[in-house]
Formats: structure tokens, C-alpha cells, sequence
């Protein structure tokens, strides 16, 4: 379907959205696990506010992602722009309806930007994949400040990476490696007070 008809892509065919019926591709692609019910929801939600808000019909739905006590909502790169004018009432919505608190994210196949988001005003100062003999891997990234700051719980974190990106994560502070290296600074200093 063109964009004028509506959002531009879910993972659903609009048609379906619309009559409340899955179509049989649809319906496999939700009995194989490659959309879930969250997903069909979600979509349908948005298709039935899009006369409410146009600008829906620039942006595109990729998945949403239960985790924990938020539902995170993906968009297509670049669609939190076009949706900025209406984002505080779509969130409140989605809330709404859904239950639990709703996060916007963009799809990124990097998960940098979006870790950033996630965890300003905290700073992510290193990152790195470790790859683990068992063939999956792991992202690694230390975050400036310290572990109280976090703006989402740390379970939160791990939900997210781990649902959309398939990998493990693991979070450094750097309040706790500073706190090493600093233990060790100071000690020459003492000795020339001494
Ligand atoms: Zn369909």
C-alpha cells in the first residue's frame, strides 16, 4: 500500500489492519513467531489513529517489544522527526491502551544511537562486541557515571538489546573503574606527603 493509503510499512498487511482479519500469510507469519500478538495490536492501534493523526501516514511500524514494565514501540529510521508534533499524545495513547508505559524508538541496526537514548543524560564512553566461543555474542559497553544514575532499570536494558538485537549486553560503570584507577592514583600522592 502508497503511503497516502496509510503507514507506510507494518509488519501486517494493511488490509488486515483494517478488516480485523488476518490474511493466511499473515496469520503463518504470527503461528512461526516472526510477528507476535504485541505487534498485530500495536499496528492495529496505529492504523485507527491515523485519521487522527496524518502524520502516521509518514512513518512506518517495525515492532514492538515487550519488556518488562514498558512497551517499546519501533519506528522506521528517521520517523521519531517526522512523528515529533504528535509524539507525547501518541505515547500517552499507546500507554493507555497497552496498559504500560510506551517508549518510542527508531530501527537501527546499530545499537549505539539507541543505547544513547536510552541512557541519556548518561554517556556510553566505551563500547565493543565480544564474541563468545559458543557463537553468540555480547555487547559490552561502559557508561560514565555511576549505576544509581541509569535512567531505566538495567533489567530494562538487557530485555531490549537481547529482544532486538539478539545479543547479550553487559554494562561497565565507569564511577567503579575510576574508583579502582583512583585508589591507585592517590597512592603516590600520599607517599610524597609523607
Ligand atoms: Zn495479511
Amino acid at each position: 500500500m502508497s503511503s497516502k493509503d496509510g503507514l507506510i510499512y507494518t509488519p501486517v498487511c494493511y488490509f488486515d489492519l483494517r478488516s480485523g482479519i488476518l490474511c493466511p500469510r499473515c496469520e503463518a507469519k504470527l503461528r512461526s513467531g516472526e510477528i507476535t500478538e504485541l505487534d498485530v495490536e500495536v499496528a492495529r492501534l496505529l492504523v485507527n489513529l491515523e485519521s487522527r493523526f496524518p502524520h502516521l501516514q509518514k512513518a512506518s511500524f517495525i515492532k514492538a517489544v515487550d519488556a518488562e514494565e514498558y512497551v517499546f514501540v519501533v519506528v522506521g529510521r528517521g520517523d521519531l522527526a517526522k512523528l515529533n508534533p504528535i509524539i507525547g499524545d501518541l505515547r500517552r495513547i499507546l500507554s493507555d491502551k497497552l496498559g504500560k508505559p510506551t517508549i518510542m524508538l527508531e530501527n537501527q541496526s546499530d545499537p549505539r544511537p539507541l543505547l544513547e537514548d536510552l541512557l541519556s543524560p548518561l554517556r556510553i564512553v566505551g563500547m565493543n562486541t565480544v564474541w563468545i566461543p559458543d557463537g553468540t555474542r555480547e555487547i559490552h559497553i561502559i557508561v560514565s557515571g555511576s549505576k544509581r544514575n541509569l535512567p531505566v532499570s538495567e533489567k530494562i536494558l538487557h530485555s531490549i538489546v537481547e529482544k532486538l538485537y539478539g545479543t547479550s549486553l553487559r554494562l561497565t560503570f565507569e564511577s567503579s573503574i575510576v574508583n579502582r584507577r583512583g585508589g591507585s592514583r592517590r597512592t603516590p600522592k600520599t607517599d610524597r606527603v609523607r
